[in-house]
């Protein structure tokens, strides 16, 4: 129903960069190694991913835009289990209700693919398509019917400032995967299969490489691995500060204490240290489902993982004599 779809995309799409990384999320779903953004107008008329990953077969392929249609959860105890970025299956229903899409997608196996147009929920063609294996989505003329929305959108610096943001977690976070992004048919990244020091040198420049200092540890309940930034290169904003959990990028002001606790004292007032840090733990232990967004996660036990961040860290920066 399209007024449930509607009001789902409410919270689930709040601007061009909200379909960017629910696309982006998908095509990693699908195991693709091979991923290109286009975007046109900071994504106000043209969000394009394809990727090289499984595809879908024509039933899927129609059933993707369903609301709750999601492949990747059977029962409940996969909620627990979770390996998945997607879990609610309502991106594609919501996107497809709030704009133009267009849908490409074939499986390795099957000869031909299926090609899909969907405008505010409804289908408006749905073709056998020669295309090549994996899976395009265009989302083409966001809020179309939600002029409301569209006029709220920021300037096109702005958006596409968000629509990177989101591309720098997703690129950072999976360093396997090889990336391009095009806006407005120019290159803004081209970043080949690489290992994680590679990835955010290759993202935020060459003099990166000479600034990072790593840090590992492996406890029962947490792993980490990763890199801070010597205090020196402290920053004025926050634009390097990174945790993925589970190769998922959140956010959490209470473990961002603990880094800001591991550098007291060698960081002058109102700079922040840049931080990647790659942090593993049992999905038991963690409740990703707080927020559609997915952004925001609870820990079981945060007192541990605080501590034993803040001495990761302070080990690490010990060692380079800091
Ligand atoms: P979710 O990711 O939460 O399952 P979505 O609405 O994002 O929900 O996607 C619905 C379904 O469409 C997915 O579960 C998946 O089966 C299929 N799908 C979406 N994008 C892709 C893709 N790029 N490659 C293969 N399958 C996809
Ligand atoms: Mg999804």
């Amino acid at each position: 129903d399209h007024v449930a779809n509607q009001i789902a995309a409410g919270e689930v799409v709040q601007r061009p960069a909200s379909v960017v990384k629910e696309l982006l999320e998908n095509s990693i779903d699908a195991n693709a190694t091979d991923i290109k953004l286009i975007i046109k107008d900071a994504g106000k008329t043209l969000v394009q991913v394809i990727d090289d990953g499984k595809g879908m077969s024509v039933t899927d392929a129609r059933l993707s835009f369903e609301r709750h249609a999601t492949s990747k959860i059977r029962n409940a105890e996969d909620l627990f289990q979770l390996n998945t970025k997607g879990f609610r299956g309502e991106a594609l229903a919501s996107i497809a209700a709030i704009a133009h899409v267009e849908l490409k997608t074939k499986k390795e196996e099957e000869e031909l693919g299926t090609a899909i147009e969907i405008e505010g929920s409804k289908v408006v063609s749905q073709e056998v398509s020669v295309t090549p294996s994996g899976t395009s989505v265009a989302v083409k003329n966001l809020f179309f019917n939600i002029p409301a929305r569209r006029n709220f959108l920021k300037s096109d610096t702005v958006e596409l400032r968000h629509i990177t943001d989101e591309f720098h977690r997703v690129a950072l976070a999976h360093p396997n995967i090889s990336f391009t992004f095009y806006h407005n048919g120019g290159e803004l990244f081209n970043l080949p299969q690489e290992n994680y020091r590679q990835r955010i040198v290759h993202v935020f420049g060459s003099k990166t490489n000479e600034r990072l200092v790593p840090v590992e540890e492996s406890t029962e309940v947490l792993k980490i691995k990763g890199f801070v930034g010597k205090p020196e290169f402290s920053k004025k904003t926050k634009s390097e500060q990174f945790f993925f959990v589970n190769n998922r990028f959140i956010k959490s002001p209470y473990l961002n204490h603990a880094v800001k606790a591991a550098f007291e004292g060698l960081i002058k007032d109102g700079y922040h240290p840049s931080y990647f840090l790659n942090l593993t733990v049992d999905p038991k232990t963690i409740d990703i489902n707080i927020h559609p967004t997915k952004t925001e996660i609870k820990f079981d036990d945060e007192h541990t993982l605080y501590a034993i961040l803040r001495s990761s860290i302070k080990h690490s920066l010990g060692q380079f004599n800091i």
